[in-house]
Formats: structure tokens, sequence, C-alpha cells
């Protein structure tokens, strides 16, 4: 018998929690690891491949992850995490965000980056990656303080995105109402 681990309401743009800054963790706290394996269960119910906690309105400096690659699943839970490195050389990639659900833009950033986290024991860790994993990895940190992909588009592109994100949950909100 597997444990029905509870999901987590995903907040949406514009709740002013996704524009504030967390604050760092202590990786060993039973807390922490409960939060992520309910983050990890909700990231998967989305479905999305990333979701940090302020997503979910804990303004706690943590990240998890799944890029679900060959269709192995692979969840990494990023505790404290900060990009110490990345390269000039830029790459773009279409992102989304489960905050802006259903929108999607180019976005342009390095396109190689060096994370260092903790684990859920307190262990030092450092990931490296290009392509999916590295815009996965900034879209994430971004989070953590405040910033979201349409940040790093134009204004013009950004705010007819964002009327267009205001206009569907409007419509979404009425259906259910
Ligand atoms: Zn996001």
């Amino acid at each position: 018998m597997t444990l029905q681990t509870e999901l987590l309401p995903i907040l949406f743009v514009p709740d002013p929690r996704l524009r504030a800054k967390a604050r760092p963790v202590a990786p060993d706290d039973q807390r922490i690891a409960d939060l992520s394996a309910r983050m990890l269960a909700t990231m998967y119910k989305a479905p999305g491949i990333g979701l940090a906690a302020p997503q979910v309105g804990e303004m706690l400096r943590l990240v998890v992850l799944d890029l679900h690659e060959n269709d192995v699943p692979a969840p990494m839970v990023l505790v404290n995490p900060q990009v110490i490195a990345s390269t000039d050389e830029l790459a773009a990639r279409e992102e989304g965000c489960l905050s802006l659900p259903g929108q999607f833009a180019e976005v342009t950033r390095p396109a190689r980056v060096k994370v260092r986290y903790q684990d859920l024991t307190g262990a030092r860790k450092e990931i490296e990656g290009d392509g999916l994993l590295a815009a996965c990895l900034q879209h994430e940190i971004d989070h953590l303080d405040g910033v979201l992909f349409v940040d790093h588009i134009s204004p013009l592109k950004r705010n007819m995105l964002l009327r267009k994100l205001a206009k569907e949950l409007k419509l979404k909100a009425q259906e259910k109402a």
C-alpha cells in the first residue's frame, strides 16, 4: 500500500507571493523532507518538470525537479540552490510555468550553468548541465527571488502574455462558479 501524499495548491500570477524573496532553509528539518515530497507529488500531478516552494506559498529556498528524460523518473530535491557559474554563451528555449498555466515564450539564458545546493541530509552538492536541465535550473532558482520567466522577455510580449493569462484565469473561475 502506498501512502497518499497530499497535494498542494499551486499559486498563479499575480499572487504577490510569487514576487517575494524566499529565505534559506535548514535541509535536515523533517518539515523540508515532507514538503519536498508533497511538492514532487504536486509537480507530477500538474504535470510539470520543476516546482519551487514559493509556487505553493512556502517562502523557502527549495526546488524540486524531474526532467523525466528517457521516460525514467529521476526526482531531484535542491535545498538552497544557487547558480555559481554560467557560460557567456546563450541558448533560447520555449518555457512555460505552472504559475502561468497555458502560457509559453522563448527565453534566452546562459547555455550552461553550475549550481551548488544541499540535499535533504545537508550534504553539499553540485550539478552542472546544459539544454533543458540548464534552463530548468535557472527558471526554478529565479522563483526563489521572485523572478518569473516572463521577466526575461520583451515588455510588449510580457504584457500580452499576462493579459491573456488574466483573461483565461477569469474564464476558468467563471466556469467553476
Ligand atoms: Zn515556473
